[in-house]
């Protein structure tokens, strides 16, 4: 086993703390990744505080995480020692269902679904029919964290023109965003809405605008229409009633970022017939859609989740090559508690992201 140093919650009510674990010494398909960054994402906070009811303690979150290859497994030939590297939210699936066969991991159909870089498989053994429990453990340990042991095939290469620090949000807030894009042919002269503009939004509006569409977000903050403008595209508040009125039936495709419930009535409005309006910030019931808006001209409202290991080389790729990524401010991990409060409290509009190498400043760790 390899000693491992991280911060961890042990409840939903307690703060991250910092924490000392054992992981497995990588296999011969394994990647062993000294951690230099990880993004903190809503969902690493909705974790934390058990929101979604699956949380499983200790909890070391971190989903976006980018650091060096330190080791390899014999039969490793993706990457080599030295490598700079990503890991975003997936670090395993079935690998035999038909989703995983077609290339579409995050949608993996077997009974405990992908093995997540934390909190274990997306369906606990104790959710799965007959208790089953493909990938033999319950729980996983992310990238808050010095150290991680992942399979070469969840190990995504980060291009040489992008800033590790910059990279790693783009892990799951860029390929989550990219994803839907891609998916419902997001092309140049598209008018494309986004609603919410944080994180998420921040990154959609940045990729649909390199993909050459004609972008406008939805915010409910004045001061962020001049971040709206700064990137170059519209910007409308939620409240403005004449200004919805005005953009009636206009769009192609919407994007809603939103992180909670929230109602998308407003904006399927905004819709062109047959163009559809894409939920990926909230994984929660929604305020009920009115099927008369949406029937009368052949709407549709769907979601999606994440993106595959393949896209996510895209979307790495895709901002390399458009010289684009989030907006971050560099945090260490002893700031991790008052960022989440911030996060909570909607005054960031970039993502944060933490220098692994603060956890040196701790001399004591917890086993729990
Ligand atoms: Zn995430
Ligand atoms: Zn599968």
């Amino acid at each position: 086993m390899i000693s491992a140093k991280g911060y961890a919650t042990k409840h939903s009510y307690t703060r991250l703390k910092p924490y000392s674990f054992e992981r497995e010494e990588p296999g011969a398909h394994d990647v062993e990744i000294d951690v230099l960054f990880c993004g903190v994402c809503h969902s690493d906070i909705h974790q934390v505080k058990n929101e979604w009811s699956n949380t499983v303690y200790p909890c070391v979150p971190g989903h976006e995480v980018v650091g060096r290859v330190t080791r390899v497994g014999a039969n490793v030939q993706k990457h080599a020692v030295g490598d700079l590297v990503g890991v975003g939210c997936m670090i395993d699936s079935c690998r035999q269902c038909e989703p995983c066969k077609s290339g579409e991991e995050n949608y993996c159909e077997c009974p405990n679904s992908w093995l997540a870089t934390y909190n274990g498989p997306m369906v606990p053994a104790k959710q799965a029919p007959g208790g089953q429990n493909v990938y033999g453990r319950e729980n996983t340990f992310g990238g808050y964290s010095d150290i991680l042991v992942v399979n070469q095939d969840f190990v995504l290469k980060i291009p040489a023109a992008l800033k590790p620090e910059v990279a790693a949000p783009i892990l799951c807030a860029g390929v989550t965003t990219y994803s839907p894009l891609k998916h419902w042919g997001v092309k140049a002269g598209d008018k494309v809405g986004v609603l919410g503009f944080g994180g998420l939004g921040d990154m959609a509006a940045k990729l649909a605008k390199a993909m050459g569409a004609d972008v406008t977000v939805f915010t409910r903050t004045k001061e962020k229409l001049d971040e709206a403008a700064r990137l170059g595209v519209q910007g409308v508040l939620e409240s403005d009633q004449d200004g919805l009125k005005a953009l009636k039936g206009s769009f192609d495709f919407i994007l809603s970022t939103v992180p909670e419930k929230h109602d998308v009535n407003p904006f399927i409005a905004l819709l062109k017939r047959d163009a559809t309006l894409c939920v990926v910030g909230a994984l929660e019931p929604l305020a009920g859609v009115n099927n008369q808006e949406v029937a009368f001209h052949r709407k549709s409202v769907a979601g999606s989740l994440i993106g595959s290991i393949a896209d996510t080389q895209e979307v790495l790729d895709f901002c390399a090559a458009h010289n684009i990524g989030p907006d971050i401010e560099i945090i260490d991990i002893q700031e991790i508690n008052d960022a989440y409060k911030k996060v909570i409290d909607g005054e960031v509009r970039f993502r944060y992201v933490i220098d692994m190498a603060s956890l040196d400043k701790e001399t004591d760790f917890n086993t729990f």
